[in-house]
């Protein structure tokens, strides 16, 4: 038998490492909308428009009328762990912005083509800058524009052909997109979104500018849903949350479970407080169909772990059983007092 050599042990080169890195964080056009639908929340937009090629892949550009970027910051914004919103550890237990740790436009610049354009209220004029693996490359060119940030992602994963590959319908990237927009325009309701196919005259998806939680479900999933809608919030001193909700009531109902969660504004999942609501509803609809839920959590900033990897939604949160149950309970009483008035029949 041959002897079998151990191989040799070599450090990665720094550019691997942060494709490596950033393709985890970046798995797919719908991740990069997020971590710049944030942003440009974090920067207190009032207006987001996105404009997309090929379900994100060939383009997926946003446009902002938030802060800007000081033209002295486009130099390091693309660098990994470069962000304006945290600084020391200990602030990560109070932190009331989305991001915190500076990895998403580095991410992107190293798994696509970046280019930025941005204004500030004070600069005379506006600059564009481009990117590529976290570096700014030449000097940021002065543009016209109006104050806000125009983030343009093009040739997403160019460089990683086998991922590229893997995502070959735009169709079900587009859908994926729509899905992480129609969310962040119900969840913010006073910023006004616009979802656009480039070429396409109709945006795929429009919300005014001031407009309502149900209003904006009302434009997004249509009627059918937003005229059985139930809202109510809940306040609990014992474990300190609060809950806003808007649920359908027992008369709707569909194939798809909808479910639209956030805590402390930020889009997350829960296996078990889904699988709580949704098992209230179960008594009351036919088997196999489901609600739309959408809540919106607040809980103390100290008890959610925000330092979770980027890409792991599934969040975790201390109390959470009993906090859990109490929201279960306190969706069956609403469900069955707002029903009190109309005949339904409970499964058996
Ligand atoms: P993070 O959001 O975690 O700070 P990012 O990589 O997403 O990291 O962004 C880096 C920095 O770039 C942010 O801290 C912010 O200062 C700036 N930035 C990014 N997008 C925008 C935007 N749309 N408007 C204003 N500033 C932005
Ligand atoms: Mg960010």
């Amino acid at each position: 038998m041959a002897d079998l050599e151990p191989g040799v042990i070599r450090k990665l080169d720094e550019v691997v490492v942060n494709r490596i890195a950033a393709g985890e964080i970046i798995q797919r056009p719908a991740n990069a909308l997020k971590e710049l639908l944030e942003n440009s929340l974090d920067a207190q937009s009032s207006h987001i428009q996105v404009q997309v090629k090929q379900g994100g892949l060939k383009l997926l550009q946003i446009q902002d009328n938030g802060t800007g970027i000081r033209k002295d910051d486009l130099g390091i914004v693309c660098e990994r762990f470069t962000t304006s919103k945290l600084s020391k550890f200990e602030d990560l237990t109070h932190i009331a912005t989305f991001g915190f740790r500076g990895e998403a436009l580095a991410s992107i610049s190293h798994v696509a083509h970046l280019s930025i354009q941005t204004k500030t209220a004070k600069e005379r004029c506006g600059y564009k800058a481009t990117y590529a693996d976290g570096k700014l490359q030449g000097q940021p060119k002065p543009c016209a524009g109006n104050q806000g940030t125009i983030i343009s992602i093009e040739d997403l994963f160019y460089n990683m052909p086998q991922r590229r590959q893997a995502l070959r319908s735009p169709a079900d990237e587009f859908q994926k997109l729509s899905e992480v927009l129609a969310r962040y325009a119900v969840h913010n309701p006073r910023v006004g979104f616009t979802l656009r196919k480039q070429g396409e005259a109709q945006p795929s998806i429009r919300t005014p500018i001031d407009s309502s939680r149900s209003e904006n479900i009302r434009i997004i999933y249509g009627a059918a849903i937003s005229k059985e809608l139930l809202e109510f919030s809940h306040r609990d001193e014992v474990f300190k949350f609060e809950a806003e909700c808007l649920v359908t009531q027992v008369n709707y109902s569909a194939k798809k479970s909808q479910m639209l969660l956030f805590i402390n504004n930020r889009l997350v999942e829960s296996t078990s407080l889904k699988a709580a609501l949704e098992s209230v509803y179960s008594t009351y609809l036919p088997r196999g169909q489901h609600p739309f839920i959408y809540m919106s959590l607040t809980l103390p900033a100290q008890n959610v772990d925000v330092n979770v990897h980027p890409t792991k939604h599934e969040v975790h949160f201390l109390y959470q059983d009993e906090i859990v149950e109490r929201l279960k309970e306190q969706l069956e009483a609403r469900l069955l007092g707002s029903n009190s008035t109309r005949t339904f029949y409970k499964q058996l």
